[in-house]
Order: C-alpha cells, then structure tokens, then sequence
C-alpha cells in the first residue's frame, strides 16, 4: 500500500471547491437539498471513475439507488456508462452501518479495510467514498462520531478518499462542530455557493504550510546567496585561467615598451650630451618614451581591471573603449598567432549600463576561443572581425565576433553553451556557460552559429541605457564578480 502514498501525488476530487487532494482525504459537506447532494456527489464520483477507484455510493435519505445511478448515468459519457456496474458499488446506510438495528464501530471501520484490500488486489489505485448519515439517530451519534475520529486518522496513510454527507436540517450547532472537528476540511452552501468551512485541521495545515513556506523562503534566500559567491568565484577561476593562458604574450606585450622605453632613453640622453646637444631629436626620444609608457600603462590597466577582486559595478560604458581595452590585452597573442584583426562600430553607438569587468571578460573569451579555432588555420587567413551595431530590429547593441577557424557543426550551437561542454583537451567548457549567465543578468542575449563558409559567429545582443529593456542590470550580474 505504501507504494500508493510514497508518491504522495494529488488525486482530483472533481470538486472545484476542494481541488486537488492526496489521498487519505476525509472530508464532509453539509447539504440542505436533494440536489445539493446530487450537486457535488455525481462529479466525485465521476472524477473516481475516471481515475481508476472503486467507487463506494452509501445511500440514506433523501436519496435512493434510482437517484443516484440515474444522475450519474446522465453525467457519465456514454463510453463510461459501463463502469457504473463494474467499478461501483451502490450500499444502503443500514446495511453498510448497522448490524441488528445497532451501529458497530469496529465492523464498519473493519469493513473498509476490507473493501479497500480487494479493490487493491482488483488493480485499482484506491477506493473513493461517500458515507452517508441520514440514519443517524440521537442515540448513535456519540459513537458515529467516536467512528469518524477514528477514521480520520487511520485513513491518513491509505489510498482512499473519503466524503461524509450530513444533512444540515438535522445538525445543531454543537453537532456541526464536533462534525468539522472530525474532518480534514467541511463544504457547505452559502448564498448558492459552496464553500470551504474552515476547521481546527485546516487552520493547522494552513498554518503549517505558511511556516514551511517561510522556512523555504528562507532556505531559497541563503542558497541562492550561496550560489552567487560560488558563481563568483567560478567566474574569477575562468577569468585568471584566461589570464594564464595569454601570460606570455602579455609580459611581451610589458616588456616591449620597457625595453624601448631604455632605448629610447638612451639615445635621449645621447642627444643632450653632445658637444652640440640636438633638442629636436631628444624631444622626439623623450616623446617615444611618454608614448611606450603609455602602452605599458594601458596593458597594466587592462590587467588589473580583469584580475581584481573588486565588488560589480554597474557603469555607463562605451562600447568601443571596452573592447578596445581587451584588444590591448590579447593584442601579443593575436600577433603571434598572425590573426589579422578587425574592428567596425557602425555609426555612434548607444552607451549600456553593465559591468566593465565581466563584459571584458566575455570579449576575451570569445577572442581567445576564436584564436584557438584558428589556431590549426593554414589554407587561409585568420581574421577576426568585431563589429559593433546599433540597428538591429530588436533594439539595443550588437556586438559581432566573427572568426575564420574550425568553427563548429550546425546543430552545436546551443550545446557549446552547456557548462562542461568542451572540444579541447585542456578546456573547462566553463567560458561559454559563464558568458551567457553574465549576459543574461546585463538583460541581454549571446548566441553562436557557423560562419557562412569557415568559422563562427558570435552575436550578442545588450539593451541600450534608457532602452525597452531598461536600464536595470539584473541581480545576478553581480554573481559574476
Ligand atoms: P572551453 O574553451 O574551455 O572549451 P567554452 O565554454 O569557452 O569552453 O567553449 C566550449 C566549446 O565551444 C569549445 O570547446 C569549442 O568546442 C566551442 N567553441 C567555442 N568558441 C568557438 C569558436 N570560435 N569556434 C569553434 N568552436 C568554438
């Protein structure tokens, strides 16, 4: 049996007051006429029987086994009509409560054990009941009630669904109350309505639920803080492991403007302290100097603002001056691996509101994995195209990253985005899946597809500031950090 409530799935109780319920239900409903009854019994049964139960139907006043087939008869498509005999099983109150004109608690709690057993053995999911009261005389109700206390509770772990029908005609206040009480939730009609009466059970469900509710919040709270130091950190591991891999080239791309910097002081100093001392060309030399300094400045620059451990910040930016910064970072390594490079930005681009550091960070990684497309190039230039846009039909800022490397198979270009998806040896297959998430937080979108002949095109796409998709950087950016 436990494998029917391990699931803990929701059975329909073809009641739209009730909704969807788990099994081990066991509710009542207070009813004023026959068609109240009639009202909410024939679409439980009927969901019932669609749900593969076996359908118990306990009849007392006011209605009879005629009422109660002809109405369900009616309701049924004619296709299911059949299950009425074979998956039903109409009982009269007496025969199902009383033995000898007297209600038996144990026999009738035993009896369901029973009927559910069969039905189980029979290959149905449960069994579904309507328990009637109509019988009910002064003298059984303290163990009528003393019955649905007890089956309140045993059928909380048992495939079944349970609907006790009282007539309100018949039910004082007390009795109504001790009635709720005994049940998990009670309907009754209210200015034509049904409707949900609320009980001690409920209450306590309801407030169990709200605790619960406060409790995952919380627990969504802490993780999802968890998660953005941990993106974070995986974020910078990618940054520095993009960093290594282009050390060489940058400590050339130092060293070089160093190493004319002393020459070019040389030859100033040269200059000066000539027995005629030639101004002109020291202040050319003194000017190489500033410019070389320049350069090392910038690559410093460059370096810094990718390596650091410094908090997000959402600035206005320029496009153009972004990527040229990343330029002068993989500038050595492009010039060792003779790509020719080439930027367009189309007319005067928008500014976008985003995150210096991270957007560098996934022009760098589409540079460096356009490099390493190219890298087994030789029948035809390498060349990298960047280019910006703004007139795209959706609005906002293109930026185009186009190689003439390997480029990848059709059907791929999702799949390179997935974490862990990787075609190199040493790769992480992290770059691709961190860009995108950065992108996303910029409210923005990233997508590849194959070069036309050779390589691949990377496209994405940034809302510009003021833009329809607004100015507001997503929260998560700051994961990226
Ligand atoms: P990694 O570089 O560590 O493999 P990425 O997420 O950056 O991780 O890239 C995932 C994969 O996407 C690469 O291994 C490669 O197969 C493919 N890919 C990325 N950029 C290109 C490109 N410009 N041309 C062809 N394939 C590419």
């Amino acid at each position: 049996m436990d494998t029917h409530l391990s699931t803990r799935s929701l059975r329909r109780t073809g009641l739209d007051v009730l909704g969807d319920r788990p099994w081990g239900s066991h509710f009542c409903l207070f009813f004023d006429t026959k068609s109240d009854l009639l009202d909410i019994l024939v679409p439980y049964f009927k969901t019932g029987l669609a749900q593969n139960e076996f359908c118990f139907w306990i009849l007392a006043d006011p209605l009879t086994e005629d009422d109660a087939r002809r109405a369900l008869h009616q309701a049924l498509p004619a296709s299911d009509r059949h299950l009425i005999d074979r998956q039903m099983e109409f009982i009269p109150c007496e025969e199902c409560y009383l033995s000898d004109g007297v209600f038996d608690l144990d026999r009738v709690a035993g009896g369901w054990k029973a009927r559910l057993s069969d039905a189980l053995s029979a290959g149905y999911d449960g069994i579904r009941v309507t328990g009637s009261t109509g019988w009910l005389h002064t003298r059984e109700w303290a163990d009528f009630w003393k019955y649905e206390a007890t089956l309140n509770e045993s059928i909380t772990d048992q495939p079944m669904t349970v609907l006790c029908t009282y007539p309100l005609e018949d039910s004082g206040g007390c009795d109504i109350l001790d009635v709720t009480h005994t049940h998990q939730s009670a309907i009754a009609k209210r200015g034509g309505n049904w409707e949900v009466i609320e009980t001690a059970a409920l209450k306590d469900a309801k407030e169990e639920i709200r605790k619960l509710n406060e409790e995952l919040e919380q627990r969504v709270v802490e993780r999802t803080q968890e998660l953005r130091v941990a993106q974070a950190e995986l974020a910078r591991a990618e940054r520095l492991t993009t960093m290594g891999l282009l050390a060489a080239s940058i400590t050339h791309e130092i060293a070089q403007p160093i190493s004319a910097m002393v020459a070019d002081g040389g030859s100033c100093l040269r200059w000066l302290e000539n027995a005629q001392p030639n101004l002109e060309e020291a202040r050319d030399a003194a000017r190489h100097i500033v410019d070389s300094g320049n350069r090392a400045a910038d690559v410093f620059r460059s370096i810094r603002s990718l390596v650091q451990k410094a908090e997000p910040r959402v600035a206005r930016l320029d496009l153009d001056t972004v990527i040229e910064e990343v330029l002068v970072l993989a500038r050595g390594e492009l010039r060792q691996q003779n790509v020719v490079v080439r930027t367009e930005v189309e007319g005067h681009l928008p500014t976008v509101l985003g995150d210096r550091m991270q957007l560098q960070q996934v022009l760098l990684n589409l540079i460096m994995n356009a490099v390493q497309a190219m890298s087994g190039v030789n029948d035809h230039s390498r060349d990298l195209f960047i280019r910006c846009t703004m007139n795209t039909p959706e609005g906002g800022v293109l930026i185009v990253v186009e190689d003439s490397g390997t480029g990848f198979d059709a059907g791929a270009g999702e799949r390179i985005f997935e974490s862990m998806f990787t075609t190199k040896a040493g790769g992480m297959g992290m770059g691709l899946s961190i860009s995108r998430s950065i992108i996303a937080a910029h409210g923005g979108r990233i997508w590849a597809s194959p070069g036309e002949s050779v390589g691949a095109i990377f496209r994405i796409l940034l809302p510009s500031e003021g833009g329809a998709e607004g100015n507001q950087i997503n929260s998560s950016v700051t994961a990226a950090g």
